[in-house]
């Protein structure tokens, strides 16, 4: 007789799929990422938005607990997170629960009852619960019984100083390796650069776990970057008229999200786009919690809402049919566009990623780095990131390819993604190393014989030899760079100084965001690196470029 074929912990899985889930087969890297959880190993999940990663624990919760080792411990900092989860899972006929600051003590010594009683397969806590000395002693008598299975850590680039959305309580998250070493964890995120990464692994003690990198590319959504010139009346020109891949025109009646950098911006443009006849939000955290939760719902439940949003909205918002994010100011650094506008598209069908930057906003991200009370490392690498965003921004090729690079990804040499600005409508370059020098060596006079600072604005004033009151006070019709850049406009200027911040030749200092040179200066002023600066950020419609097979 033959034996009975031995079914894989994966192949149980896979039924169970099926059977609770309603799914015909695993995504991407669920399959392999399963596997090695139900193996008992620790993990570190690095999946974009939308690409399924709760499955790789709620399916190991389910099988592990069939196994009869207990329940899986879930970590999130989001509560209405946590509740649309369990939710989900009772919806599933999965026993699920949460803790958290809403539950009474009624309630809490229930879930704690039903926990010992392994009754649940998962168990929804925010992190700062790993510092109640009762729910560590609740962990604790399950672990003696071996009863606890897995601990899965959402969001986890929280625990990293360098990331974007930093939560001292996830520094606590340590502790699991020291108290609980037997437990395998599995930490997830959807965005993480190279350094955030590492500072991740170290901080939770993960350095000896499996990275499971999926790709980051979001081909759904088109990266689209414009010179912000007059912001309002070009987001509604995009909102009327950008042209979609479903051939349809402008976004009048879908459901977006416009970031913006500040509340009262948030306000001010919310009630602008209601007198548009447009059903705008606002979402920031200085309303109250009351008028939070109604506009989120409201752009949850209703169709063709469109929330005018600072960064405080968006964590953990899982509405799949948002069908353009747009920023009206620039945000931090690349992780959080990446996560911003990851929120577009997550039903899979053509969205847009729509944003207007200028140089104000430069000055503007680089003042707050400088005023915030950080440390001066910390500062430098936030100023790196911001270099690093406004490279994007500047660039004159592949949007897509710069992003995926800056995530680690390797691209083809000369890959082009047809569905960003400039793939589908190549931006003309002009050289602009002469120009380029000559800013830096007005500068240069500036600093070295006159040991002044000026701002853009005066410094262009002073290249194109425009007198005004102060280039007279400071007499400046006598410098030796006064009017040599007469030939270049003044919207070229500016394009000129934004691509000379991004490559780090100049510098935005302090309080009056004065321009001083950078260490990128020498190379430039040498001619031993050129300068290539976009003609104007296409404003025109974006061409739908012919996909050649
Ligand atoms: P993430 O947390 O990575 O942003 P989610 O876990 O919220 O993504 O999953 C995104 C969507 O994909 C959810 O609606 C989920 O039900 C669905 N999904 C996940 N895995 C699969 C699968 N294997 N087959 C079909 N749908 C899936
Ligand atoms: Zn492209």
């Amino acid at each position: 007789p033959t034996a009975a074929p031995s079914v894989s912990p994966l192949d149980s899985a896979r039924a169970l799929l099926q059977q609770v889930f309603g799914y015909g087969d695993f995504r991407g890297l669920q399959a392999e990422v399963i596997g090695h959880v139900l193996n008992g190993q620790d993990a570190l999940v690095l999946m974009p938005t939308g690409a399924g990663k709760s499955l790789c624990y709620q399916l190991p919760a389910i099988v592990r607990q069939r196994q009869g080792l207990g329940l899986t411990v879930v970590i999130s900092p989001l509560i209405a997170l946590m509740h649309d989860q369990v939710g989900a899972m009772e919806e599933l006929g999965v026993a699920a629960a949460f803790l958290n600051s809403t539950l009474d003590a009624e309630a809490t010594r229930r879930i704690e009852q039903q926990a010992l009683a392994g009754e649940l397969t998962l168990l929804y806590v925010a992190p700062e619960r790993f510092v109640n000395p009762r729910f560590l002693g609740l962990l604790s008598t399950l672990d003696e019984r071996g009863r606890l299975s897995l601990f899965a850590i959402d969001e986890a680039h929280c625990v990293s100083q360098w990331g974007h959305d930093f939560r001292e309580d996830y520094l606590q998250l340590s502790l699991l390796h020291e108290r609980y070493p037997s437990v395998p964890r599995l930490a997830l995120t959807a965005t993480a650069d190279t350094h955030t990464r590492a500072d991740m692994l170290e901080r939770l003690q993960l350095q000896d776990a499996r990275v499971f990198i999926s790709s980051f590319d979001r081909p759904n959504i088109r990266y689209r970057v414009v010179e912000k010139k007059e912001p309002r009346a070009q987001f509604l020109r995009f909102l009327y008229d950008e042209h979609r891949e479903d051939g349809r025109n402008g976004h009048r009646f879908d459901a977006g999200i416009v970031y913006c950098g500040s509340r009262k911006k948030v306000d001010d443009t919310a009630a602008w786009l209601q007198e548009q006849g447009i059903k705008a939000l606002p979402y920031h955290a200085g309303l109250d919690a009351a008028t939070r939760a109604q506009n989120q719902d409201r752009f949850l439940r209703e169709d063709g809402i469109v929330m005018v949003a600072t960064i405080a909205f968006g964590m953990g918002i899982d509405k799949p049919d948002v069908r353009f994010v747009a920023h009206l100011d620039l945000p931090k650094n690349i992780e959080g566009y990446y996560q911003e506008t990851g929120r577009a598209g997550r039903d899979g069908e053509a969205a847009n990623a729509w944003m207007a930057y200028g140089l104000a906003d430069v000055v503007q991200q680089r003042r707050m780095i400088d005023e915030s009370p950080a440390h001066e490392g910390f500062k430098q690498i936030q100023r790196q990131k911001l270099d690093a965003l406004l490279a994007l921004a500047e660039s004159t090729d592949c949007r897509r390819v710069r992003l995926l690079n800056y995530f680690g990804e390797d691209t083809k040499p000369g890959y082009r993604c047809l569905n960003c600005d400039n793939c589908l409508q190549p931006p003309q370059v002009w050289d602009a190393t002469e120009p380029a020098r000559m800013a830096l060596s007005c500068i240069y006079r500036f600093q070295k014989e006159r040991n002044q600072r000026f701002g853009a604005g005066h410094l262009i004033d002073v290249l194109r030899g425009k007198e005004t009151d102060k280039t007279r006070s400071h007499r400046h019709q006598d410098l030796s760079t006064w009017g040599i850049g007469k030939g270049v406009t003044d919207t070229q200027w500016r394009a000129v100084l934004r691509q000379l911040i991004a490559l780090g030749a100049l510098e935005v200092d302090g309080e009056y965001q004065t321009l001083s040179l950078g260490e990128g200066a020498r190379a430039i002023l040498r001619g031993e690196h050129a300068v290539r600066v976009r003609e104007g950020t296409g404003e025109g419609r974006v061409r739908t470029a012919k996909k050649t097979s």
